[in-house]
């Protein structure tokens, strides 16, 4: 069920604040099958907007908190990610599609949507603009060392061969010497 609802009729041109909280639930099945999860059991996020009609589109401004987490890319552990962002979004009357012309002209950060009906649903914009703060590589903290390997499976020194090449390499050694013998005879 959509909770980020704006009804259209609300909103004229002088616009309307509209204030939101994520609630947990919203959270949990907004961010499942994401990298991200909820951090810890407090209060969970806002979103705090404002909407105003622009001719048959509507503008929507905002900002979006949320006390989320993901998973460390070294280590795995739990990396916290406070998300606080601004939501930009046009959202323009009718289907999903086609887009005119005109509207490549606007700016990149610009989110253009569609809407339907009689309402603005912006849960699956918020939804994405959350996965977007989700840096590609999370780190726990900058100087993560990662997981530590235990000792005995760490390799020893002696298993890399007195050169430095692996034993099971070594035929693979004599052939590139033996050709490079045949290319200077
Ligand atoms: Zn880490």
């Amino acid at each position: 069920m959509p909770e980020l609802v704006l009804h259209v009729t609300d909103i004229d041109e002088i616009g309307r604040d509209y204030d939101f909280d994520l609630t947990r639930a919203w959270l949990d099945a907004a961010l499942q099958d994401t990298p991200l999860r909820r951090a810890g059991e407090g209060q969970a996020g806002h979103l705090h907007v404002h909407a105003q009609q622009n001719g048959q589109e509507y503008l929507v401004q905002g900002q979006l908190t949320a006390a989320l987490e993901t998973d460390c890319c070294r280590c795995l552990g739990p990396t916290v990610l406070d998300v606080d962002t601004e939501l930009t979004a046009l959202l323009s009357p009718g289907a999903m599609g086609e887009l005119p012309d005109e509207i490549e002209l606007d700016a990149e950060d610009l989110d253009r949507v569609r809407f339907t009906g009689p309402d603005i649903i912006l849960d699956d914009l918020v939804r994405e603009q959350l996965v977007l703060e989700c840096p590609m590589q999370p780190l726990c903290r900058p100087d993560c060392a990662g997981i530590p390997v235990p000792k005995h499976v760490r390799p020893r020194p002696e298993d890399f061969g007195p050169e430095g090449v692996d034993p099971r390499l070594a035929g693979l050694e004599q052939l590139r010497d033996k050709l490079s013998d045949d290319k200077e005879s």
